[in-house]
């Protein structure tokens, strides 16, 4: 599948926020939105007007780039959100949250999204005993993710698990980093969904 192969720290700057698409360095003062806090480019720094469209457009690719997913994903999550019961944003971030590189991010086996999705392709975790690469796939409450014996010394994973102290596991996962394991213990709620989205934008983009 197509995939976004330019500049990460780009992403952030366009979106005018920390994504944390790179691990680490997205702690340190390398961090190329914390040195040049504006827009990429020429033109960059510049005064815009910005339309309302402008501003939920801006809002649905921070999201989508957050979570590294591609537009035609993104709107099949959208739709799917929107066929759930309840408020549409929300189920909408609870889809994005329960993707299993999220998981795996969120857990401490990963330093960013983009690792945890690459961790997963090469089948290095089981989810409930059985061997997963589904990048993609959602969890349930319950599910109990682990990394194979025989990964356990992937040294990436050493690295993430010393990182997960600074961001710290969600409430709605349990993580076990001796064991180099973790449980799904409830579907996340809006309230443990931190970073600052408005997920109402990107209802009202999708539907116009
Ligand atoms: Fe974004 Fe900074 Fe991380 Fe680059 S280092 S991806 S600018 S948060």
């Amino acid at each position: 599948m197509a995939r976004y192969c330019g500049s990460k720290c780009r992403q952030c700057r366009r979106e005018g926020t920390k994504l944390f698409l790179k691990g680490d360095r997205c702690f340190t003062d390398k961090c190329a939105y914390d040195r040049r806090p504006y827009g990429p480019g020429q033109h960059g720094r510049a005064r815009k007007k910005v339309s309302d469209y402008a501003v939920q457009l801006r809002e649905k690719q921070k999201v989508r780039r957050m979570y590294g997913i591609l537009e035609k994903q993104f709107q099949n999550y959208f739709t799917k959100a929107d066929l759930m019961k309840g408020v549409t944003g929300t189920n909408l971030l609870v889809l994005l949250e329960t993707r299993m590189d999220n998981v795996i991010y969120r857990l401490g086996f990963a330093n960013s999204r983009i690792q945890a999705r690459q961790l997963v392709k090469h089948g290095i975790f089981k989810l409930n005993g059985r061997r997963v690469d589904i990048p993609s796939m959602a969890v349930r409450p319950g599910d109990v993710i682990e990394v194979r014996e025989e990964s356990r010394k992937v040294p990436v994973i050493m690295e993430a698990q010393e990182a997960i102290a600074r961001r710290g596991c969600p409430a709605w996962l349990e993580a076990d980093g001796a064991n180099f394991k973790g449980t799904v213990k409830s579907l996340p709620s809006r309230e443990d969904i931190q970073f600052p989205i408005n997920e109402q934008l990107i209802v009202e983009l999708y539907s116009k």
